[in-house]
């Protein structure tokens, strides 16, 4: 994809910085990091989102991220971290190229966890959470 920014990074029309490389995946540096290590983890080849992943390419992308959430919490002796995708403009993804967020969390850093991602939960029945996993494993 021409004009996507990641795949330029790969093609190394723009520079990053690079910390792991293999056939399928790279991984560098955030360019406006919410902290530092922020890492973002991509597959090489152009997919929008999670939905649209092969899934080998899929295995490669998680064992990349699964390699790499504590090779980032050392390089900063950060204890834990958060490790996700906005899959989706509607979830805050704004560079359609998919890509894993590993961000090196700190004990008091004005973060917050996954819950805090929205104010409005759905008050769902015990009828709708059925329905739901059903919808699912159809
Ligand atoms: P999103 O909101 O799509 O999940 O996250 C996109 C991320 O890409 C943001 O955290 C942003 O800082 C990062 N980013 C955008 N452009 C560049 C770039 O040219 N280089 C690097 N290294 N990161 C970028
Ligand atoms: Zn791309």
């Amino acid at each position: 994809m021409d004009d996507c920014i990641f795949c330029q990074i790969v093609d190394g029309e723009i520079p990053s910085r690079t910390v792991h490389e293999d056939d399928d995946v790279l991984a560098f540096l955030d360019a406006n990091p919410l902290a530092p290590g922020h890492t973002l983890v991509i597959p090489k080849s152009h997919h929008e989102s999670l939905n649209d992943l092969p899934a080998d390419v899929g295995s490669e992308v998680f064992a990349a991220v699964h390699a790499l959430t504590p090779a980032a919490e050392a390089a900063v002796d950060a204890p834990a971290s958060t490790v996700a995708f906005n899959n989706g403009e509607a979830a805050g993804q704004e560079v359609p190229h998919v890509h894993a967020h590993i961000v090196p969390r700190f004990e008091a850093d004005g973060g917050r966890p996954i819950h805090a991602l929205v104010s409005d939960r759905p008050d769902l029945s015990d009828d709708e959470l059925d329905d739901i996993a059903a919808a699912m494993r159809a």
